[in-house]
Parts: C-alpha cells; sequence; structure tokens
C-alpha cells in the first residue's frame, strides 16, 4: 500500500488510538483541498490539526494525515475506535466519485481491515445525522468490494422488502439498490443479497 507521507505537525500531543474497529468515510466538501489546505483550516478552528487519517486524491493518491495510531477529529462518539479517511471532493450529491479515487479508497480500506481486523466501513452519514460524504457517495458498493462477499436471504410467504430490511438493519433503498429492484415487489423464495 502506497501511502504519501506529509509529515504534518499538529499542534497537541495526540491521544492513542487503540484498535480501531471501523473505518468511517468522508468527504472534504471542497472540490481540490490538499492535506495541507486541510490541516491548516483545521489548525484555524482551534483543532490540533488535520482531523483524518488519510485524504485520498481524486487521482487516486492515498496521503497520510493523523498516524494511524493516534485519534482522530472526524466523527462525534467514534473516534476513540475509528480510522477517518477524507475523500477529496465537494459534494458527492452533485459530484461522483473517480475511478481512481474508488479504487484507491477500496485498496486502503482492504489494507487497513486486515491490518486491524476491522470488519465495518461506514459513511458519516450513517452515524451522525450530516450529508457527509453525500447522498450518492457508494457506500453498499465500498463495502461489497472490501469484503467481497455478500450475504443472502430468501424470501418466505409474508415477507416485505421493509420487513427483511428491518431484520438485517439496513434501508429499503439499500436493499432496492443491491438488488438492483426498480419496485418493492418481492416473491417467495426469491434471493435478495443482503450486503
Ligand atoms: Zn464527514
Amino acid at each position: 500500500m502506497k501511502i504519501i507521507e506529509s509529515n504534518l505537525k499538529f499542534r497537541n500531543k495526540l491521544k492513542k488510538l487503540k484498535e480501531p474497529s471501523m473505518i468511517i468515510i468522508h468527504h472534504a466538501a471542497h472540490s481540490s483541498a490538499t492535506v495541507l489546505d486541510i490541516h491548516r483550516w483545521h489548525l484555524e478552528n482551534g483543532w490540533s490539526g488535520f482531523g483524518y487519517h488519510f485524504l485520498v486524491t481524486k487521482d487516486g493518491q492515498v496521503h497520510r494525515g493523523r498516524p494511524e495510531n493516534a485519534i482522530g477529529a472526524h466523527t462525534k462518539s467514534y473516534n476513540n475506535i475509528s480510522l477517518g479517511i477524507c475523500m477529496q471532493g465537494g459534494d458527492y450529491e452533485v459530484e461522483k466519485i473517480s475511478e481512481k479515487g474508488f479504487k484507491a479508497l477500496i485498496e486502503l480500506c482492504q489494507y487497513l481491515c486486515e491490518k486491524y481486523d476491522v470488519g465495518t466501513i461506514k459513511g458519516h452519514r450513517e452515524l451522525t445525522s450530516t450529508r457527509c460524504p453525500g447522498l450518492n457517495f457508494p457506500l453498499v458498493e465500498v463495502r461489497n468490494k472490501v469484503f467481497n462477499y455478500f450475504d443472502t436471504y430468501t424470501v418466505k410467504t409474508g415477507d416485505t422488502l421493509w420487513s427483511i430490511a428491518k431484520l438485517f438493519n439496513v434501508s429499503v433503498e439499500t436493499l432496492m439498490e443491491l438488488n438492483g429492484l426498480n419496485s418493492s415487489l418481492i416473491n417467495s423464495n426469491q434471493v435478495l443479497r443482503i450486503m
């Protein structure tokens, strides 16, 4: 895994991160911001500095932010258990993730999941009330690619997409997207992909 060192100087001594169990994906909310730009902004906010552990650029480079063994500042209530990845890009509601950026993100997630035995990848918006990294950011696709497997469920009589979504704690939209469904109609014995 090629990680470009940024050698950032942080304002305060960073606290130790022990055994991360989650990766959280963000966007930079700026189309072209670099690690140094974001570091400067976070320092100007009075924070310790760049709040994420990595920045993945649109051309597929992975830059280091905070050291992997330091607690980040990116997701309230989750910083002490997670690694934060920031995707360079403005707004993944209008902007589409670049092919190179997507590939680099998958590689980085696979590398980190293996290194720390992480089994959970979330988008910021799945944890707190924010739109980050954008409603169209392909979180499901990222998880599928990184973990490279799908859970499946065989539809039983009386099931609805809503009951199945509830059962597996996913959204109906996610189920529809995963299974290429145009409507919520499902049939008994149909095999659905869950993750
Ligand atoms: Zn975020």
